[in-house]
């Protein structure tokens, strides 16, 4: 594929012009948040101005356009990871949710001290206290896959791992702090050969990648409308149909329920039955335009975008000996983000000097603690990119190291 047309793409995003202090903003945060086009914005305008109204059917006109809005957002979603249509695809609040949802409705009622719980080093705490919470609550146990030297899985310990006892495995797709791409597939057939669950921390790959939940074979995958050029307060939950069927849900309400008595409540249809109360409905009709606006681009070329700025950046940063860089080299095992931390100086105090320069990149442990304790350091600098962003963007970023050595080091 062609390269992308980043100039065009940046008019699109009026916040890449702003400036502070008469510079103009360097946004390297994507992997906290992306921004949003102009064609996602004016959607949910849209949506606010003329379709506004409750949905699950309404008899009137506008709660008729906003369902078919809301409706058909789920459809596009569900062509857009490959997943059986609709009724496998549930709009939570964010990946955090998604994951909750499953740990709440399926581990709570499943799980056992016989059971264990197979999760990274390199989980998100979104997967990691989610799980070991409910652990705690069923007596499961919770084991880890070991992160190697280079910052990959290590395979033979995860084929040790994943046993009989083995519940679930719960994988991050692309670490947030690494930027390792994990064999999500691998692992997701290892769980499969014991009877066991898988479940995919997406966040950080549906906004980069092709995902094909049926290629990998996903039982459970989830994602968030804020990280992919859609609005925040929408993420998305994907499980198989025939194991949402038998799931009950663990958030009741209006909306969800086919016949409520005095004594008790049947469950209305999927994915319904797992949206209790009003739903995020502009928002599900700004992550419909999000979809539409990434394919338009083309999520290969996205891709490959990604994948250059990381491997430049990689390389930058690798060629300043006081830079020490964590994760895989540049290449098809590294998504596009990339963590380091510059000798002598706190990633706090890094992080506070690129906004000198009005560089927006990100300073902290990335809600992977275990993995920062592990790794040897309480907190990283991380750049991460999407489609908007440029070579010249990340030679700004290592040109500001000096300043930092200046006054730090
Ligand atoms: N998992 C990963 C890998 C992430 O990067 C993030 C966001 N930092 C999350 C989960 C949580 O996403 P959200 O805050 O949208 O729930």
């Amino acid at each position: 594929a062609d390269a992308i047309d980043v100039g065009a793409i940046r008019e699109e995003f009026p916040i890449l012009q702003r400036e502070f202090d008469g510079q103009q903003v360097v946004y390297l945060d994507n992997a906290a948040t992306t921004q949003t086009p102009d064609p996602v914005v004016d959607a949910m305008s849209d949506y606010y101005r003329e379709s506004n109204a409750n949905v699950h059917r309404g008899i009137h006109h506008l709660s008729q356009e906003a369902s078919e809005a809301y409706e058909a957002a789920h459809d596009r979603v569900a062509e857009f990871i490959n997943a059986d249509g609709r009724e496998e695809v549930i709009f939570t609040k964010n990946t955090t949710e998604g994951e909750n949802l499953l740990a709440y409705s399926w581990g709570l009622a499943e799980l056992s001290p016989e059971d264990t719980v197979v999760l990274t080093e390199m989980e998100h705490h979104a997967s990691l206290v989610t799980w070991q919470q409910i652990a705690k609550r069923t007596g499961a146990s919770v084991e880890y896959i070991r992160v190697d030297e280079t910052g990959r899985l290590d395979m033979d310990h995860a084929a040790e791992l994943i046993d009989d006892d083995t519940a679930i495995v719960s994988a991050v797709h692309v670490s947030n702090t690494l930027g390792t791409v994990n064999p999500v597939s691998e692992l997701t057939d290892l769980a499969h050969e014991h009877d066991a669950l898988s479940f995919i921390d997406g966040a950080q790959a549906v906004p980069n990648r092709p995902v094909d939940v049926k290629e990998i074979d996903a039982d459970f995958y989830a994602f968030s409308g804020h990280k992919m050029a859609g609005p925040t307060g929408i993420g998305v939950l994907y499980g198989k149909r025939d194991l949402l069927e038998d799931l009950n849900p663990y958030l009741y309400g209006g909306g969800m329920i086919r016949k409520v008595t005095f004594e008790d409540s049947t469950w209305g249809e999927l994915p319904w039955k797992f949206e209790p109360g009003t739903p995020p409905i502009a928002e599900a009709v700004g992550l419909h335009a999000a979809v539409d606006w990434l394919e338009d681009i083309g999520m290969d070329r996205i891709e490959t975008h990604e994948e250059e700025l990381a491997a430049y950046a990689y390389d930058r940063l690798e060629a300043e000996e006081d830079v020490e860089i964590y994760g895989p080299e540049g290449g098809p095992d590294r998504g596009g983000l990339v963590s380091f931390n510059l000798e002598g100086v706190h990633a706090h105090d890094l992080t506070s000097i690129m906004n000198d320069h009005t560089i927006a990149v990100r300073a902290g442990d990335h809600c992977t603690q275990p993995l920062h304790d592990k790794l040897g350091v309480p907190a990283s600098t991380r750049a991460s990119f999407y489609v908007y962003n440029t070579r010249e963007e990340i030679d700004k970023l290592v040109a500001a190291l000096d300043d930092a050595r200046q006054l730090f080091a």
